[in-house]
């Protein structure tokens, strides 16, 4: 049997971290097995649903790369095949439709609680056949009275249910709306998914979706549930803490290798394995080995799994362009003929994101402002200004700028004045980049090019 399985978000928000991971576990499982996946958008919660998140729930996607095979279904397409379905269901006795009252359903749901009992509708009119012309009605399944439903969770070993638990769920609202777990069902079966694999909120679904399946007739799919995310200090996933919108991470300057690995690794391991290519998750994946226990969500984690990527992709064409955006993002100007590979070669070991890479180059891009000169007074004391026009001139001569001819006019200047050559880089340091930490300074000057160095040493050596 081909294997298929689903991705079926509700287009009531943003995809979040908890559900990029049904995704993805939903994703490689059907790659594994050479299987089809498919993406399904639940928007039948007419209020709830927006436009502007079946756009976000595809973006994300598309921007990690958990690519469907078929789809984008949306459920408000599909109306007429639930409409159908209910009919059928209805014309075999498997349904029936409940003309009570909102009142009334409110009034016996307090008598219930009042008595201590769990609240449930009273299958009134199940028993009482009434044929009315009311249109004021909603349909509801005829969920088996005794037995049990038992299904082995590909997560969580095999749950039991007591059908005598199990209310007769509406399957469709006074509205003529189908409701979600009736759609899930058609929709599961039309589209012969094989492992629904879903948020363990949904475990309680599960028994009235393989009831009505069964009255169907149908094939009944395995079933993994998967726990929940939550936050390193154990705290629930909420949305403050963490970026809920996960596209966000992608406007934060992070690589969708640290998202995937990220997530993929919350509740899944493989050995002591840290770090898969995409190509590996797809031969490695395994429900059997995803964890009961709710997963911690670790953003320094992510930062540090952002920082390996960024420092093991090549430095091509991608990362170039992407540096180009978080610059602009902060309102730096790029001129093309900077070297953006250099740049990026000698930046990135100290950058978790692109936008830290953006933020901590800015200085190869624009002017420098020192603020307070005293800083570079602290290195050399009163002699800096000389040294510096020492220095200045003599860079000036330089025909072929490299870091190496730098290097060695900046030790004839150590000598020269009897000074550490530390302090000399450090004196070109704040002059060139405006602060006291950057990575070789001469490499920098090399990168910068031989005018614009010289450039931020005059400015320098006219306000000290
Ligand atoms: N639409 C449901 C949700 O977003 C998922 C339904 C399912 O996977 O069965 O939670
Ligand atoms: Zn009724």
């Amino acid at each position: 049997m081909k294997i298929k399985t689903r991705f079926a978000p509700s287009s009531t928000g943003c995809l979040h971290i908890g559900s990029v991971r049904t995704a993805l576990y939903s994703w490689l499982f059907a790659q594994r097995y050479h299987g089809s996946f498919i993406l399904r958008i639940e928007d039948t919660d007419i209020k709830r649903s927006n436009n502007e998140y079946i756009k976000n729930i595809i973006n994300t996607l598309k921007w990690l790369g958990i690519m469907w095979d078929e789809g984008p279904y949306l459920q408000s397409d599909r109306l007429t095949l639930y409409k159908d379905k209910i009919t059928e269901m209805l014309d075999l006795g498997h349904a029936y439709k409940c003309y009570c009252s909102i009142d009334r359903l409110k009034k016996l749901r307090l008598q219930q609680i009042s008595c201590g009992l769990k609240p449930s509708y009273d299958r009134k009119c199940r028993y009482n056949k009434i044929s009315s012309n009311d249109q004021d009605y909603v349909i509801r399944f005829k969920n088996p009275l005794s037995g049990q439903v038992i299904f082995d969770d590909k997560i969580r070993g095999e749950i039991i249910f007591n059908n005598s638990e199990l209310d007769d769920l509406v399957i469709q609202r006074r509205n003529g709306i189908p409701t979600y777990n009736f759609c899930v069902v058609i929709d599961d079966l039309d589209m012969e998914i094989t492992h629904v694999i879903r948020g363990e909120d949904h475990i309680n679904n599960t028994p009235r979706q393989i009831n009505i399946l069964k009255s169907l007739n149908a094939y009944i799919p395995h079933y993994a549930h998967v726990s929940m995310v939550i936050n390193h200090d154990k705290s629930n996933f909420s949305k403050r803490k963490n970026a809920c919108n996960v596209l966000e991470y992608k406007n934060q300057g992070f690589l969708k290798e640290s998202i995937l690995n990220s997530v993929l690794r919350l509740g899944w391991s493989y050995h002591n394995q840290e770090i898969f290519t995409i190509d590996e998750m797809k031969k490695k994946f395994s429900l059997r080995h995803v964890s009961k226990s709710p997963s911690e969500f670790n953003f320094q984690k992510l930062l540090w799994l952002n920082h390996y990527y960024l420092n093991h992709i090549p430095i091509d064409n991608f990362l170039i362009n992407q540096l180009k955006k978080n610059l602009q993002k902060i309102d730096i100007k790029y001129s093309n003929d900077m070297n953006f590979t250099k740049i990026i070669d000698l930046m990135r070991s100290r950058c978790n994101t692109i936008q830290d890479l953006a933020i901590q180059s800015r200085f190869f891009f624009e002017e420098i402002t020192i603020l307070n000169i005293d800083v570079i007074k602290k290195y050399l004391f009163n002699k800096h200004n000389m040294i510096l026009q020492f220095t200045y001139d003599k860079l000036s001569i330089i025909k072929d700028w490299n870091s190496s001819n730098i290097v060695d006019i900046l030790k004839s200047m150590s000598k020269k004045f009897s000074i550490v050559l530390k302090n000399i880089f450090m004196l070109l340091r704040i002059s060139i980049t405006g602060s006291e930490t950057s990575p070789n300074i001469s490499v920098i000057m090399e990168i910068l090019g031989k005018i614009k160095t010289l450039c931020r040493i005059k400015k320098i050596l006219k306000i000290s």
